[in-house]
């Protein structure tokens, strides 16, 4: 039987998929978090029984802090926390495959965790949120339906694919501006985003890999979601065609894409400047812990940004856009780069958990 964890002085939270890169940014995070303990950590067969320090090649520079490092790793079990001891609803953050997210994920849920995903598993359910606070915060409204249909005690939100969370963030000001109807993007994806050890070195060193499975319907797909209005208690997908072209490149951390966008009103590259820098996101997300002040930094030098200068903007939190000019095809064009494992999957993830706590629906 599972030995449950007995006393936590903040909400405490489990890493489901502790030993992986995702799993790794989430320890980096949440071992010194206002508001969130870490009560236990999760990963394969391969890795339960074994402390974390030991388990698994430690990616970051910093190897895992002590506190989790000689924590042990356990089987996938919800049973570690019994969710009714206190009244405080337990937090599952999941860096899991997506295939093995289909049936844990659920599991927590019912069990009554709030569970957030960074699998791409549930993204497209009707009923679970896909969500940027910065951009769709009042998506989490679908968690109303979710309840409905599954019965679940907790629940499932997911955060989006890391390069459409870079591009959404530097959408969403231009679409409320100036609305946004084509998108054309060209990605150049970091190494770290295929997981560990991901693209073997004789196929990516001196290279470029011209695909990268399912990402660019990811792409579509996800920035139509995140785009879209709550409607009626459903999202209405937004009205823009994307025409995504994804490339895996020899950089480690922090995905660069070119964008080219059409406008419903026409815009000067002066004007998407001023939207862009001066955009904030919603009040209450700026002041949650993991926000960064500006969700956007705008950077105006001709050769910026750049992924190994820049992906750490506002912590990895902020994405950085830069290269804003009129596009002789479309309307403007521009380059942006996000982190993708910060931004763009775990602490991203951990936002999305503040933001939830803060409105209410993590009680
Ligand atoms: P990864 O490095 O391959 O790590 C996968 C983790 O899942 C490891 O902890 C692994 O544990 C665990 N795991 C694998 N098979 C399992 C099983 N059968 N049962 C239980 N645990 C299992 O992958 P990653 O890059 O961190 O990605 C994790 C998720 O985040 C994926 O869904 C990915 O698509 C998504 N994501 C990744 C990025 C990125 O930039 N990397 C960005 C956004 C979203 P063991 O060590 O024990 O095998």
């Amino acid at each position: 039987m599972i030995e449950r964890v007995i006393h936590c002085t903040k909400r405490p939270v489990v890493i489901l998929g502790v030993t992986g890169t995702v799993g790794q940014r989430f320890v980096e995070y949440l071992a010194d978090h206002p508001w969130f303990e870490i009560a236990a950590v999760m990963a394969s067969e391969r890795s339960v029984g074994r402390p974390v320090d030991e388990a698994r090649r430690w990616l970051l520079p910093d190897g895992p802090p002590a506190s989790v490092g000689r924590m042990t790793i356990l089987p996938m079990d919800p049973a570690v926390i019994d969710v009714d001891d206190d009244g405080v609803r337990p937090i599952a953050f999941s860096a899991l495959p997506a295939d093995v997210a289909r049936d844990v994920e659920p599991a927590f849920a019912e069990a009554g965790y709030a569970v957030f995903s960074n699998a791409s598993t549930f993204r497209y359910d009707e009923d679970v949120p896909l969500l940027i606070p910065e951009v769709n915060a009042d998506h989490a409204a679908l968690l109303a339906l979710q309840r409905q249909r599954r019965g679940w005690g907790g629940f499932i939100v997911t955060n989006p694919n890391c390069t459409a969370t870079g591009i959404a963030m530097a959408l969403k000001p231009l679409d409320d501006a100036f609305g946004v109807r084509r998108v054309f993007a060209t990605t150049m994806q970091a190494i770290s985003g295929a997981g560990y050890p991901g693209t073997s070195s004789l196929d990516i060193l001196d290279n470029v890999i011209p695909l990268i499975p399912g990402e660019e319907e990811k792409i579509d797909r996800e920035l139509r979601l995140l785009l879209g209005e709550m409607q009626n208690g459903r999202v209405v997908e937004a009205d823009v065609v994307v025409s995504a072209q994804a490339n895996r490149v020899p950089v480690v951390d922090g995905h660069t894409i070119c964008l080219s966008l059409g406008l419903e009103r026409p815009a000067s590259a002066e004007e998407a400047v001023a939207v862009l820098a001066s955009f904030r996101g919603e009040d209450f997300v700026r002041g949650l812990p993991s926000a960064p002040k500006r969700p956007i930094v705008v950077r105006t030098e001709d050769d910026r940004p750049q992924p190994r200068i820049d992906r750490s903007a506002g912590c990895g939190m902020a994405v950085s856009v830069g290269r804003v000019r009129r596009c002789p095809l479309l309307d403007l064009r521009m380059v942006v780069v996000v982190h993708n494992t910060v931004r763009g999957a775990a602490w991203g993830s951990v936002l999305n958990a503040e933001t939830l706590v803060e409105s209410g629906y993590v009680t």
